[in-house]
């Protein structure tokens, strides 16, 4: 019944989930008006002939436009999902701080679930539980149970596991189990012997009790990481950020865990963020033994409903624990203690496209609103860091020595100018591999190149097949007879013959992962080789497959890309080499180096034990060069700080920030003017490089360009993009290219 008296007009300004940088206004109907709007809720209002979900940011009674042309919103979603007034000014802080539009800021901080127009239906979360009474089990008597476990232990050792960690819990979800490499099998063959039931679980805030603590494999710390905990939790009521420098196998996680013990006897959450989930069964599977309290994770791996789950556990409180890759940092932690930040130097912790932001940075902003304290831990932290932490900004904790036996593997270099060398493999490497193998140890070799050759090329005109659409060679993939460009995706068939000569005499060139694994399988075919990178284990659950056969030393030979020196361990893996570290050695990126040497590093960290040191081994064309012996000789510390003081003089980041203006298009001069007109702005304190074209000057059919705006101050820096973007509508050619922005860009090989 409309009201003429009571009827105010009132209006909301909504962040919508487009690239543009702005709010909009909305009209809120009288019939919308009750209750009381909040800022914080979602709505969905027309937009562009669309229906979209938006968030309130702010609501007036005025409205500054012609009131006739507002219009309306055409629903509120009201449900408990709103963001809380915290939530909504760390997304505008990091809006602001990566000049990036809040909508698209605020969208994908939403689960996509609560991104869309109609209401979610909830699904219950079901949880796995031993069957303890009489009613739920058919094995009444204790005995005969016992006997049960036992044969259970031989016939199927995996359910055996899988029926131990779920005993050890008062419930625990698929989602957390899939995590842990078991399957849907192993499962249900337990339920069907009725040694386990689901559950339905009902959301209530998690309460600390000591007997939700499993000290079975918890360690006596030694003094080096007992200092570390000391000092970390001494005070967990306020903002602090610390580093925690360890030596691979020093003991990081178990740091963690003790760490976390405090915050969590408070009843506090805790956020991990990590790498990689998939990759890293190992880690979670520890915090999943020492805590018998509910853990919820965010991964890519996880389907919209099992997100949203997250989420709102997040929110309610009912996670204990959270741990989740990159985007895992956007939980609405209700009651936030800690965030702890694994492998802090990783590089998938930067988002690479649209938002393009760093995980780790984002989360010490968040930790300083939430009042709470941040551990950062690497083997190898990035510059950035480590220079936080030796000038006193961040706490900085370093763990020297391993608390076993076991030893670091000593980095070795294999000077190929003196070496016979065939197929990218060093006689002396050759040599090293049968002699590990034949003491039935593992080997892993790392080449950074997917496929069977990085081109393909006639030997009469000597032409590199190429694709047309990058002006980059095409990579040769035998196995599927297809050249595929790995910068744009598109294929063809292996041509019979030359398209400039028309000969028959075309040949690979270099060698890549798929090439390398068929040459082991030749040299040592009593052995069984191994391939691992993103071609061969694009099925779901292919690489869980090869991981856990790797363990069951089903191969002897693993090749794989980067994707192999994640977080994992193998035990028997004694040797590890690395083809070609030389292109780090030279490359225009000034972090190359850097990331060159935490790879070697941390794949050192991946060989050996106790009873079986390690070796790693390097085949480099410049041995002598000063920054593999800095590293080899003084380890990754010391070709740190040294790297540091060259940044210093070069003033490159951390000593200087920098600010990376991409642009493409279909003619090579409009990214160009682009750039350009953007230089001929003076900012104060900021120094343009650039235009340049980028390293892939052409990709996919668009010309493309860098400019980077470099300022020594942060502040100036800032400034500078704000004045840039004010007038970018001004510019005439801001909407023949497209261009991005990125702070803090990481990777300068786009
Ligand atoms: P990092 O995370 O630094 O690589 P981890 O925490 O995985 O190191 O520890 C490496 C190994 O040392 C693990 O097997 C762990 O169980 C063991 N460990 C850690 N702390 C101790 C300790 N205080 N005493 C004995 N063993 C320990
Ligand atoms: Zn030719
Ligand atoms: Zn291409």
């Amino acid at each position: 019944m409309p009201n003429s008296f009571t009827e105010a007009v009132m209006y909301v300004q909504v962040a919508v989930p487009v690239p543009m940088r702005q709010l909009f206004t909305y009209k809120l109907p009288a019939n919308l008006q009750e209750p009381s709007i909040n800022i914080g809720e979602r709505v969905v209002v027309p937009f562009a002939g669309r229906q979209l979900v938006a968030v309130v940011i702010a609501i007036s009674d005025s409205c500054e436009f012609d009131a006739n042309k507002v219009k309306a919103i055409i629903a509120r979603q009201q449900d408990e999902h709103s963001f809380s007034d915290a939530e909504l000014k760390f997304l505008q802080q990091c809006a602001n701080y990566y000049h990036h539009p809040i909508g698209d800021v605020i969208s994908q901080a939403l689960p996509v679930l609560l991104r869309q127009v109609d209401s979610v239906d909830i699904k219950k979360v079901e949880v796995w539980q031993a069957c303890v009474n009489e009613q739920e089990s058919s094995h009444k008597d204790e005995n005969s149970l016992t006997d049960i476990l036992a044969k259970l232990a031989k016939r199927s050792p995996k359910q055996a596991q899988l029926y131990k960690i779920i005993c050890q819990h008062q419930g625990i979800t698929w989602t957390e189990l899939r995590a842990l490499n078991y399957t849907k099998t192993q499962l249900n063959a337990l339920a069907d012997k009725q040694f386990i039931v689901a559950k339905e679980l009902i959301p209530q805030a998690f309460a600390w009790q000591d007997k939700l603590l499993n000290s079975d494999d918890k360690h006596a710390l030694t003094v080096e990481q007992a200092l570390v905990v000391s000092s970390v939790t001494q005070k967990l009521t306020e903002f602090s950020c610390h580093l925690i420098e360890g030596i691979t196998g020093s003991g990081k996680t178990e740091v963690y865990l003790q760490i976390m013990e405090s915050v969590l006897a408070q009843n506090k959450q805790v956020l991990v963020l990590v790498p990689e989930i998939g990759l890293t069964p190992q880690t979670l599977s520890r915090f999943e033994k020492r805590f018998n309290l509910p853990i919820y994770l965010h991964h890519s791996g996880l389907n919209n409903s099992e997100r949203l789950q997250t989420w709102l556990a997040a929110k309610q409180g009912s996670a204990a624990i959270i741990i989740g890759t990159r985007s895992a940092i956007f939980s609405p932690l209700i009651n936030a203690g800690m965030i702890i930040v694994d492998e802090e130097h990783d590089g998938s912790l930067k988002q690479q496209d649209g938002f393009r932001y760093h995980g780790r940075d984002i989360a010490i902003l968040r930790a300083r609103q939430l009042n709470i304290p941040i551990v950062l831990g690497s083997a190898t932290p990035s510059l950035e860091t480590l220079h936080n932490a030796l000038s006193g900004k961040y706490h900085h904790h370093q763990l020297l020595k391993r608390p076993g036996k076991s030893v670091e593997a000593k980095i070795e270099l294999i000077d190929m100018a003196v070496q016979q060398v065939e197929q990218g493999l060093s006689a002396s490497l050759v040599h090293e591999i049968a002699q590990t193998l034949a003491r039935d140890e593992q080997v892993l070799i790392f080449l950074n190149r997917r496929g069977f050759a990085p081109a393909v090329s006639c030997q009469e005109c000597h032409d590199i097949i190429s694709c047309g659409r990058c002006n980059k060679p095409y990579t040769l993939h035998q196995g599927q007879r297809l050249l595929i460009c790995h910068h744009c995706g598109s294929q063809k068939r292996v041509p019979r013959q030359c398209s400039q000569c028309g000969s028959v005499r075309l040949l690979p060139l270099g060698q890549g992962t798929e090439q390398l694994e068929q040459r082991l399988a030749e040299m040592f075919s009593e052995y069984s080789a191994v391939r691992i990178d993103r071609d061969s284990t694009r099925r779901k659950g292919e690489l869980a497959k090869l991981l856990q056969e790797v363990s069951d030393k089903k191969h002897q030979l693993l090749i794989g890309t980067q994707m192999l020196a994640k977080g994992h361990h193998f035990p028997d893996v004694t040797l590890v080499a690395v083809l070609d570290v030389d292109g780090a050695l030279f490359s225009y990126d000034f972090r190359a180096s850097e990331q060159m040497a935490q790879l070697l590093t941390q794949v050192g960290g991946r060989a050996g034990r106790a009873s079986k040191p390690g070796k790693v081994l390097v085949q480099t064309n410049y041995p002598q060069h000063p920054l593999l012996q800095d590293l080899v000789n003084n380890g990754y510390h010391h070709f740190a700080v040294q790297a540091l003081s060259e940044r210093k003089l070069a003033l490159l980041p951390p000593h200087s920030y920098q600010v990376l203006f991409r642009a493409e298009a279909n003619y090579p001069s409009y990214p160009e003017k682009f750039l350009r007109s953007l230089t001929e702005q003076a900012l104060t304190g900021c120094a343009f490089a650039g235009p340049i074209p980028a390293a892939m000057e052409k990709k996919a059919g668009k010309y493309r360009f860098h400019l980077i705006i470099q300022a020594k101050q942060r502040r100036d820096l800032h400034r500078g993009i704000k004045q840039l973007l004010n007038n970018i509508k001004d510019n005439p050619w801001h909407n023949k290219v497209r261009w991005s922005l990125d702070v803090d860009p990481q990777d300068l090989s786009w």
